[in-house]
């Protein structure tokens, strides 16, 4: 039999792999309860689903038998209004999450690095360990804000960018626009991951003009609950923006995702006052949580909140929910030991967490 490990890359063969969120009739399974009963709070997900629109566009739609274009004309004249930035300036992805990849294999080689602010999402490391390079973890203070000094003693030659997320996400902080500068200002690229943008208003895509190494990405994935449908994109500058058109997989958004997209568009106002709803019980889930001995909050700009749980219970605490059917998000790592992240949900989900949170805590004590 030929050794077929001989040939495939060393960093791919051992790749850590991204640990993504499992389908609710696999909890439910695991958990040995019925489907309705999961309460899944574990991915950011919008429990309010897409727009009414978008099912009636994708079920009139009949040219599915059709390439979607290369070029994304519709897509990026719509993305345009919507950004607030030229078509040029604007690539689509497969999700956001497509954007960093391409941005990853645009600027690193094997042995190149990027700095990531710690604790934050898994999926640039995740993409520059892909692309062989490596994610330096630079820890964010007591606060959980980024530490400009900590990231420039960090950069090394082989340093080409940094990538943040605003707000944080596992944390909900913003990262603000003179602390951007400062990065900008180091000449590195610097990407801003505003997937969390509609649930908060605050942007850093008006310095997109002043700095040719900013990029800042959006995602339909949250806000207007297309997390299933892969529709995100990257806001940048032209020439940058025209290699990444020139490099990406040439189909790379599916039709679907393209009427999706067009549909939520056209229902702005349904879904940002769906948006307004979160953001509302996001003050009420911080109220009821705080309100529980034991349980530190932190205060979010997203559709999420980190809390803190006793010291050495957070495993604990977070597998008692799991056996009471509700189903956060966990982190198995040193830095995020004790916290265990809710997603914002409907009020009856925030009650269930609050019921089930006070019972884990009760047993895991
Ligand atoms: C959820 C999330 C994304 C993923 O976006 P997709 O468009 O679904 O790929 C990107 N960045 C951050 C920080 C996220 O939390």
């Amino acid at each position: 039999m030929p050794n077929i490990e001989n040939l495939l890359l060393p960093h791919i063969y051992r790749l850590k792999t991204y640990q993504g969120v499992s389908p609710s009739e696999t909890l439910a399974e695991e958990a040995g309860i019925p489907l309705e009963r999961v309460i899944r709070l574990n991915g950011n997900e919008n429990p309010y689903g897409p727009s009414p629109q978008v099912a009636e566009a994708l079920g009139a739609f009949r040219d599915y038998n059709h390439y979607p274009d290369p070029a994304q004309r519709k897509l990026r004249a719509a993305l345009s209004d919507y950004l607030g930035v030229p078509a040029a300036n604007i690539v689509a992805g497969n999700g956001s999450d497509e954007i960093i990849d391409l941005l990853m294999r645009m600027f690193l080689a094997p042995g190149d690095e990027i700095i990531i602010p710690v604790p934050t999402f898994g999926m640039y490391s995740f993409s520059a360990d892909v692309a062989g390079a490596t994610a330096v973890s630079v820890p964010r203070d007591a606060n959980f804000d980024i530490d400009i000094e900590a990231i420039r003693l960090a950069i090394t030659p082989r340093t080409k960018a940094i990538f943040f997320p605003t707000p944080n996400n596992p944390t909900g902080n913003l990262v603000t626009a003179a602390q951007t500068r400062a990065l900008l200002d180091t000449g590195l690229l610097v990407v801003a991951d505003e997937a969390y943008y509609d649930f908060c208003g605050a942007t850093l895509m008006p310095l997109l003009p002043e700095y040719r190494n900013l990029v800042v990405l959006r995602t339909f994935s949250k806000w207007a609950g297309l997390a299933g449908l892969r529709i995100g994109a990257g806001a940048m500058d032209t020439e940058l923006a025209a290699t990444m058109m020139g490099m990406k997989p040439p189909y790379n958004v599916n039709l679907a995702a393209e009427i999706a997209l067009l549909a939520s568009l056209a229902d702005t106002s349904n879904l940002l006052a769906r948006v307004q709803s979160i953001v509302a019980e996001r003050a009420r889930l911080y109220e009821l949580l705080s309100d529980i001995p034991g349980i530190e909050p932190w205060p979010s700009q997203a559709n999420f909140i980190l809390c803190k749980m006793p010291d050495g219970l957070g495993r604990a605490v977070y597998e008692g929910l799991c056996r009471r059917g509700v189903f956060l998000r966990y982190f198995d790592n040193d830095l995020l030991r004790d916290y265990i992240r809710v997603s914002v949900g409907k009020p009856e989900e925030t009650d269930a967490v609050i019921a089930g949170f006070r019972a884990a805590l009760a047993e895991a004590a």
